[in-house]
């Protein structure tokens, strides 16, 4: 490990706090203008997502609910599996709500596309996604991402949330591996 941890990665993906933190005013403002007066229900997808809710919810400046759901990911590889199970369930009920779900990236779309399932059966007023990364080339299933805070290519992200095996979470920016390498 290098002397500090907060290191940026060799990879072409890079992100940092200045250029996450105006995305994301810029988008906590949209979403304030676009749902006015309605009553909005925040679904904070755990854990990659958990860095970005905490910013998102700061910069929405009205009144909002939250909840938290967490689903099985790439556990500690960074290859996806495709399969997508539920861990954690949220605690409270959708029905009638504006429900915002918030995703740390959309990859090849097969979790959003589960979740979405998932929601829109629990009876909500109306579903839309706002995710911070998406790579558009890694696609398998077109889903909707209303809010988006960047568009990346494909490479593996890792940070502000974001981990490879567990780790990195914490760090305050958004960096990558290059192709090929499971650690920077
Ligand atoms: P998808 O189902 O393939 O769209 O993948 C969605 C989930 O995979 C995300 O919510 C992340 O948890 C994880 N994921 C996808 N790409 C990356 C990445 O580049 N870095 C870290 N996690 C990722």
């Amino acid at each position: 490990m290098s002397e500090r941890f907060f290191t940026p990665g060799p990879g072409p993906v890079q992100l940092d706090r200045e250029m996450i933190a105006g995305r994301v005013a810029d988008i906590g403002r949209e979403i304030a203008r676009d749902y006015g007066d309605d009553p909005l229900h925040l679904i904070c997808v755990l854990n990659g997502a958990f860095v970005f809710m905490a910013d998102l919810v700061r910069a929405i400046d009205r009144p909002v609910t939250m909840d938290f759901l967490s689903v099985s990911s790439y556990g500690s590889r960074t290859e996806s599996s495709g399969e997508v199970r539920l861990v954690k369930d949220l605690d409270q009920s959708l029905k009638g709500k504006h429900v915002l779900l918030v995703e740390d990236i959309v990859d090849t779309g097969l979790t959003m596309q589960y979740l979405l399932g998932y929601l829109e059966g629990r009876g909500p007023t109306s579903v839309r996604v706002v995710a911070l990364l998406s790579k558009p080339t890694r696609r398998l299933v077109e889903v909707p991402v209303h809010y988006l805070g960047f568009e990346i290519e494909d490479a593996y992200v890792y940070g502000y949330g974001l981990d490879i095996a567990h780790r990195y979470r914490n760090m305050p920016f958004v960096t990558s591996l290059l192709s090929g390498e499971t650690e920077p």
